[in-house]
């Protein structure tokens, strides 16, 4: 059985919010029976950009994600619902019914990935159902992917086997994996969220004239052992990445030439070390 599945890429979303959009221009205003009700003009947002910064100036890396309901396939929403309100297709995709699911307010609460939006007119929780409508008609990806011009999100339709093949091959994750939901929406770069890094900048003084060391080694060491090693760039930068957060101790060993420096750290989010002058 093939089923529904979304990839985001998170080093390809550029923020333009053209998928919000869609989505809004969409169902705003358009109820479709047996699906959705409309969405409400204002206050409503089914697909949502959320924004990662991490690092200090100069070193910084903003990561844009987008957000939206996971379509979970042990979805908590389902089990709090009263009188079958939410249902899961045999393609994966999860509608909450707006007749059944009036005045459940308890479903929104339910959501551990924060993704209902309670609809306060009409007294009832709303998400993005995959345009389940449109694909039903034949569409081939819902707007929100078609309108995508940077091919950041991407919606396939393949049984699970092949999809867990997929996920293997490109290095997929989920987002808050510690709920145990088994979310369909999979992430591609997701360390620029949920990860951290150590940087800095190697620079040498020689007759009062500063200049930036390319070239150096710089290694990354906890509890003795070496577990990163770069060379720094034509800027005397460095960068190691993807280092969980409040990860305690390391080391980094800076080697050029005959001349040698070590900094010790504590990482607790990302850090950008400054200027290291050796
Ligand atoms: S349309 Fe694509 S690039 Fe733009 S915000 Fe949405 S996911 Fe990101
Ligand atoms: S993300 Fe939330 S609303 Fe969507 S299926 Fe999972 S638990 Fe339900």
């Amino acid at each position: 059985m093939k089923k529904w599945n979304l990839i985001i890429d998170v080093d390809n979303c550029t923020n333009c919010n053209m998928c919000t959009l869609a989505s809004k221009d969409e169902h705003v205003g358009n109820a479709f029976p047996g699906y959705s009700a409309e969405m409400p003009k204002r206050g409503a947002e089914w697909i949502k950009i959320e924004k990662k910064e991490r690092g200090q100036t100069p070193m910084i890396d903003i990561g844009y994600i987008p957000t939206m309901c996971q379509h979970c396939d042990d979805a908590p929403c389902m089990k709090v619902a009263k009188n079958n309100a939410i249902t899961k297709r045999n393609d994966g995709i999860i509608i909450i019914d707006p007749e059944k699911s009036k005045g459940q307010k308890q479903i929104v609460d339910s959501c551990p990935h924060g993704s209902i939006s309670w609809n306060e007119e009409l007294k009832i929780p709303q998400i993005w159902f995959f345009d389940a409508h449109l694909l039903d008609k034949g569409w081939k990806e819902p707007r929100a992917v078609s309108v995508c011009a940077t091919d950041a999100m991407k919606s396939l339709k393949v049984d699970d086997k092949e999809m867990q093949k997929i996920v293997q091959k490109e290095k997929l994750e989920i987002l808050n994996p510690e709920y145990n939901t088994s979310p369909r929406v999979y992430y591609k770069n997701l360390f620029r969220y949920n990860k951290c890094f150590i940087g800095g900048s190697v620079a040498i003084i020689k007759n009062k004239i500063e200049d930036c060391i390319s070239g150096a080694n710089v290694k990354l060491c906890k509890n003795s052992q070496t577990i990163d090693e770069l060379q720094t760039d034509d800027f005397g930068d460095f960068k190691f990445d993807k280092l969980p957060a409040n990860s305690g101790e390391y080391e980094i060993e800076i080697e050029y030439k005959s001349i040698k420096k070590s900094i010790k750290l504590n990482l607790n989010d990302s850090l950008f070390l400054g200027n290291i002058y050796i």
